[in-house]
């Protein structure tokens, strides 16, 4: 393993027999989860924007909402997308073309990279000890006043302390002080809420040289454990969108199936 991205630690620490079937095993995934495929085409959307902004074009708003159309489409042209109960395609592209609409309706500041890929070396900032490989991702967006900014889309909104302690605001902090050598300026996270009257709510957060040292502690623990080969199972709510649930063991038997499966499902073993 030469090797992690800030999504793998992620996932690992989310639950560690998921990890092992997409990264150890490289399982095919039957289905994108629908939740996946909306944060992903909404992504894509807003990056496309920036980046018209970046070369200085005005875009107008019909626009952004036909590049939306395209990036859906192309979430659903390699693999079939699985709804949720009570979900189907037409209301999820309704809301995120809503969703849409209100973030160009905010205020935007300039921004000076969307989607920028990083390497860097896994070094202790204290101590400098180094894990001997990299830890690799995308910075969402860096704004023009060094202010990292992370897009997310959730069913409710994501509270002060989960921003507080978001790992992957942690890593791009501490990615940005090893390549640019200077502490980012700020950190906020843009949270596209998915109620029924859809809405944005934008949280700022700060990080220290501590969070940097839990950080390096907390992947040279994953590390140690997918080094060996410790991949233990966690369900909880997450399993419902699991793109293995159908080979997990302990989906068929977990409570979580129990209720978010309509009745008669696990009956039939569907
Ligand atoms: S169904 Fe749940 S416990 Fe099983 S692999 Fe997926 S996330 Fe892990």
């Amino acid at each position: 393993m030469d090797h992690l991205s800030s999504s793998q630690i992620n996932l690992f620490l989310l639950c560690g027999l998921k990890y092992r079937y997409q990264y150890v095993e490289k399982r095919p995934k039957p289905f994108r989860p629908s939740a996946l495929a909306f944060g992903g085409a909404l992504h894509s959307t807003i990056s496309w924007l920036h980046k018209q902004e970046m070369e200085g074009r005005k875009v107008p708003p019909d626009l952004v909402l036909r590049i939306f159309d395209a990036d859906w489409y192309s979430q659903k042209t390699d693999m079939e997308i699985r709804y949720k109960e009570n979900e189907h395609e037409l209301g999820m592209i309704i809301l995120a073309k809503q969703m849409l609409q209100l973030f160009l309706e905010e205020p935007r500041k300039p921004v000076k990279g969307t989607e920028v890929p990083f390497t860097v070396p896994l070094i202790n900032p204290r101590t400098k000890e180094n894990l001997g490989i990299t830890l690799e991702g995308f910075f969402d967006v860096i704004e023009a006043d060094d202010t990292i900014v992370e897009y997310k889309t959730s069913a409710t909104t994501i509270s002060q302390s989960d921003v507080d302690n978001h790992l992957q605001l942690t890593a791009y902090g501490y990615v940005f002080e090893q390549l640019f050598r200077k502490p980012a300026k700020g950190f906020r996270i843009v949270n596209f809420v998915k109620n029924k009257k859809p809405k944005i709510v934008t949280t700022e957060t700060s990080r220290t040289g501590a969070n940097y040292e839990a950080f390096f502690f907390l992947v040279k623990e994953v590390l140690k454990a997918i080094k060996v080969g410790t991949f233990h199972p966690r369900p909880g709510y997450w399993c419902k969108d699991c793109e293995y649930r159908d080979v997990c063991p302990l989906w068929k038997t977990s409570i979580v199936r129990q209720k978010t499966e309509p009745e008669g499902a696990l009956a039939n073993g569907g």
